[in-house]
């Protein structure tokens, strides 16, 4: 008899959605500088920054993510998509791509002396999972008791993903108070956009998904404690052939 096999999809390449709009630059603040025209003019300018500019803040939301059970595809279809020998049967999957946009916006205050700019920005990034795909296979009729245990192993997935998002949010929140509220961007406000974008992209979504990626072992470890494997074998000691009874 086929052994069931019974695991997430788990797609390596984490797609990003970046959404990276153009910061509403804050209008030169006049001659900061009047007065005393800046021999040290990043100096003078980091000073303003720091004095009329409120800190940095950098925040990472989850997204609700939407559940969608469907039944589209059968044993076979499973099967190839899971990647397993054929001696495997595959009753059921999740599938579930994580998804990143990022949003920020900057304030800035312009040296007239250089035309140099320092900017402070306010960025969130929402981490979500759109959809959340479980299949069950079609040849599983709709409440039936393999139905029934299939879907509940499979929903374990669906709160250890939603929960394992909530974590990494949580840590990286905490890595983002403790690095973010002082730090200040200078130069041209094309320099600042560039170096603010390679923050973003090249420092914090790596982060995102080097987290995330922990909940491959998460999943390991529901495959290798859940007791589906039980309450398969039960269903079909039951109802030997899954596709012999119909609702
Ligand atoms: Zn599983």
């Amino acid at each position: 008899m086929p052994r069931p096999l019974i695991a997430p999809l788990l797609p390596f390449l984490l797609p990003l959605v970046l959404g990276l709009p153009a910061p509403a630059w804050a209008q030169p603040d006049g001659p900061a500088a009047a007065g005393h025209a800046p021999v040290q003019g990043s100096r003078a300018l980091q000073q303003a920054c720091q004095e009329r500019l409120a800190p940095s803040s950098l925040v990472f939301e989850v997204q609700t993510s939407e559940v969608v059970i469907g039944q589209q595809l059968g044993l076979g279809e499973l099967r190839g998509l899971m990647a397993v020998s054929p001696q495997d049967a595959v009753f059921g999957a999740t599938e579930f791509t994580p998804q990143v946009q990022v949003e920020w916006s900057a304030r800035a205050v312009t040296e007239n002396a250089t035309g140099m700019n320092c900017a402070r920005i306010s960025a969130t990034i929402h981490l979500g999972i759109a959809p959340q795909t479980v299949h069950i296979a079609r040849e599983i009729p709709l409440g039936s008791c393999p139905y029934q245990v299939v879907l509940d192993h499979e929903m374990g997935h669906v709160r250890i993903n939603n929960a394992h998002m909530e974590q990494v949010a949580a840590m990286l929140n905490e890595q983002a108070r403790a690095e973010f509220p002082a730090r200040a961007w200078v130069g041209s406000a094309e320099e600042i956009k560039a170096a603010i974008r390679d923050e973003l992209t090249g420092v914090w979504i790596p982060r995102v998904e080097v987290l995330l990626a922990a909940a491959g072992d998460l999943h390991a470890q529901h495959d290798a404690a859940d007791r589906e494997l039980d309450g398969l074998a039960e269903c079909l000691d039951k109802k030997p052939a899954l596709t012999a009874q119909k609702d």
